[in-house]
């Protein structure tokens, strides 16, 4: 359905396909609601926490009126906690806004964004809507970011290159960049070629994993880092994320977001859930043991799968490039919803969230069933 009105580079843009709410599979397929698990979106199974529910009642007498233009408050909370000043500090309506913006204050027609195969599938979107170039480059010899294949493909664009956008860990394939790959990487970038460090699944890492991305912030004036408060924090529902650049980069953010882009019911709750320290403990515990589950019955059913450092796991469901769609369809037969990957170049995958251990076991059943009655 192309429609004659509108321009060129927005009806080529393809539309993003998210995963399937339990009320329309539910209708579908003739399904009880409460009986559905949902592994499709990479949301907390510990669901909000209860301090930021309470923040939100608390918010909700005060509606009527628009939310703080600034999020003071919240800007406040966060910039303690990461050490930079509130005005190197942008909020979104999920980062997903931050992507956007970033690539809105950036990039145009004619100028070209850089990205890796199989990475998240909102920067081509984000690179479309502008009408700007999407480069995408392919990893040479894994799922993940080749960051030296990325620095060649800048070089080759020259000055036409304005945006990059690097995920750590990548969604969807799990995969995760050490910090000395990432400081290589932004030392050599240059200087006119903004990076957007996309940080939507932080939390997960293990202390081992971690590093500090603020201080590349304030080595790096083109460096955008992004993050979320829908996967760990738990507020999917509600939209809200942030990005932290110096204040120059940072002004331009804000000034091209829309003046209340961010909710009150969503500045009220991100206070309250960054500060729940216990609520994230407990989502990255469950996350761990829910990715030993996991991966311990893959092994076990001999299926190939990524080893991730977020809260899902890609694993490979057969040979042909239907066996996504058809252990899909079987999977949501039985209520139970994944992440077919088709759209991301991976036909032969299904990406898993890590959800809790009855809900873990319930997908486990259920696969090993299907391939079992496909023998
Ligand atoms: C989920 C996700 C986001 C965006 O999440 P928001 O809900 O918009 O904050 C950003 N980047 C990656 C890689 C993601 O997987």
């Amino acid at each position: 359905m192309t429609s004659k009105l509108g321009l060129k580079h927005i009806q080529a843009i393809a539309p993003y396909i998210g995963g399937r709410p339990i009320s329309e599979v539910a209708r579908e397929y003739g399904l009880d609601e409460s009986k559905i698990v949902k592994l499709a979106s990479n949301e907390n199974p510990l669901g909000m926490p209860k301090s930021a529910q309470e923040a939100i009642l608390k918010a909700a007498s005060e509606l009527g009126r628009y939310p703080d233009s600034n999020g003071f408050e919240l800007k406040n909370v966060l910039s303690e906690r990461l050490g930079v000043p509130t005005d190197w500090i942008t909020l979104g309506n999920g980062s997903n806004d931050i992507l956007e913006l970033a690539a809105r204050a950036v990039a145009q027609a004619g100028d070209d964004v850089i990205f890796s195969r199989h990475a998240f599938a909102v920067y081509p979107l984000a690179t479309q809507a502008v009408g700007a170039r999407a480069i995408e480059v392919a990893p040479t010899d894994s799922y993940g970011h080749d960051l030296d294949a990325m620095l060649k493909a800048i070089e080759a664009s020259g000055d036409k290159a304005k945006l990059v956008f690097v995920a750590n860990p990548n969604n969807p394939t799990g995969s995760y960049l050490s910090a000395k790959e990432i400081e290589d990487f932004l030392l050599a970038v240059p200087s006119h070629v903004v990076v957007v460090l996309d940080e939507a699944y932080n939390e997960y890492l293990t202390p081992e994993q971690r590093y500090d991305a603020i201080a590349w912030v304030k080595r790096f004036p083109n460096m955008i880092l992004s993050r979320s408060f829908s996967k760990a924090y738990g507020l999917a529902g509600l939209r809200i994320g942030y990005g932290v650049a110096q204040p120059a980069l940072t002004d331009l953010l804000n000034r091209i977001r829309q003046p209340f882009n961010v909710n009150s019911l969503a500045q009220a709750a991100a206070i309250a859930a960054f500060q729940d320290t216990a609520f994230l403990q407990q989502g990255f515990d469950i996350n761990r043991s829910g990715y030993d589950q996991l991966t311990k019955a893959f092994d076990e059913l001999g299926l190939i799968y990524l080893p991730s450092a977020g809260n899902f796991v890609l694993v490979k469901v057969g040979d042909d490039d239907q066996a996504g769609v058809r252990i899909n369809l079987a999977l949501l037969k039985r209520g139970i919803i994944v992440r077919p990957v088709g759209n991301y170049g991976l036909p032969q995958w299904l990406r898993i969230s890590i959800g809790l251990p009855e809900e873990n076991a319930a997908f486990i059943a259920a696969l090993g069933d299907i391939l079992n009655s496909a023998k």
